[in-house]
């Protein structure tokens, strides 16, 4: 890297060592120009990445919406609650191993597919064939709680006029 003070870009290592945690590396390095001597950590990257909806808005990654979109395909399905955990962790791990500073939404949605095909594959096609209408999970769960709440109220009405 470039060096901080005189901004040359012949710098080099001089000493490596990783930290008490083991969880970051500590290098000292020294400018070959000014021969001034700095440090730098290395951490791992860890911050889940923006996702970008189909509209090109940008939010942060939000677990509790992905999850809501997987609970909804899983309804009445006989899959655990640590089997769906499970799935969720595996999603953020494929998501994390991307190094991305953005993802687009529509890749999260596959992945959750992916997961949901090895899960149950009622639930898959439940969401599959829903979701590739839709450009994102947000739109997918707006949509269910809708048509959930018209049945309701269908119901509600049927009822009425047999009384
Ligand atoms: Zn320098």
């Amino acid at each position: 890297m470039h060096c901080p003070f005189c901004s040359a870009t012949d710098t080099r290592v001089v000493d490596s060592r990783l930290g008490a945690e083991g969880d970051q590396v500590r290098r000292r390095r020294k400018c070959g120009d000014c021969e001034e001597r700095f440090t730098t950590y290395e951490v791992a990257d860890l911050n889940m990445p923006r996702v970008l909806k189909s509209d090109g808005v940008g939010e942060a990654y939000n677990v509790e919406k992905l999850r809501a979109g997987m609970m909804l395909a899983l309804e009445k399905r006989p899959v655990s609650m640590d089997s769906i955990d499970r799935a969720i962790l595996q999603i953020k791990k494929k998501i994390l191993t991307g190094g991305q500073r953005e993802v687009e939404s529509h890749w999260i949605g596959e992945l959750v597919m992916n997961e949901l095909r090895n899960l149950d594959g009622v639930a898959y096609i439940r969401f599959a064939s829903v979701y590739r209408s839709f450009n994102d999970i947000d739109e997918f769960v707006e949509t269910i709680n809708l048509m959930e709440k018209k049945v309701a109220t269908q119901k509600a009405k049927q009822k009425q006029t047999v009384d």
